[in-house]
């Protein structure tokens, strides 16, 4: 299957209220021209450098979501364009986001990581850190904290998984004005939008296995 294929062929599956980020890393300009033509904008990245580099040379109407670690160093760079940012797990991070986007005259939309996974390697905060950040949001007048975003544990355990998702999802509905849960890879964003994901970040379905 082609690339097109492929993206046709999930956004199919994909229940209404459930959007696709395609994650385009470590893969080459002309293959996310290929989905890109095929009319898929919204593309996801994890490393500032390359998101930056993409961004300048790929057509300028792709809408790029940041969806790794960001360092505060970094946010600059793409505080003039990203359209939202998936991984703000500190409140340094986010006040950061927000100087940077009060400086290019933006609201830049974010997601709170939390960290649902039995990995201490991934990032995130908890249910407290965040209920903690979301109590002085108002502080923040350039970024819109539109939701939650959560990578599950890696194993082929999917009742694991399940359990981890269905935690990240009721901390997600205390919250009313929150509109978008970022769960869901492609191992799992089946057991993911089962457990009330509206986005999911589909990499190597679509690209085929990364060369890094
Ligand atoms: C790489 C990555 C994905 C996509 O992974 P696939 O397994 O290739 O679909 C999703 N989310 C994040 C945060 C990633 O870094």
């Amino acid at each position: 299957m082609s690339i097109s294929e492929k993206i046709q062929k999930i956004k199919k599956e994909l229940p209404t209220g459930v959007d696709l980020v395609a994650v385009s890393k470590t893969q080459s300009h002309s293959k996310i021209k290929e989905a890109y033509d095929s009319g898929h904008k919204v593309f996801g990245e994890n490393k500032v450098q390359e998101l930056t580099e993409k961004y300048e040379k790929l057509p300028k109407n792709i809408r790029w979501h940041m969806i790794g670690h960001l360092q505060k160093n970094k946010v600059k760079y793409i505080a003039p364009f990203v359209d939202l940012i998936h991984a703000v797990d500190s409140e340094k991070l986010l006040k950061e986001i927000d100087k940077r986007a009060q400086q290019n005259n933006r609201i830049i939309d974010c997601l709170l990581q939390i960290h649902i996974a039995a990995e201490s390697t991934k990032f995130g905060l908890s249910e407290n850190e965040a209920n903690e950040i979301l109590l002085r949001k108002e502080e923040y007048k350039n970024v819109n904290i539109r939701g939650l975003m959560g990578m599950a544990t890696f194993t082929n355990n999917n009742n694991k998984i399940k359990e981890e998702f269905d935690f990240l999802s009721s901390i997600f509905k205390k919250y009313d004005y929150f509109n978008t849960l970022s769960m869901g890879m492609s191992g799992d964003y089946k057991i993911a939008i089962n457990c009330g994901s509206t986005m999911v970040r589909i990499g190597s379905t679509i690209f085929g296995a990364r060369n890094y």
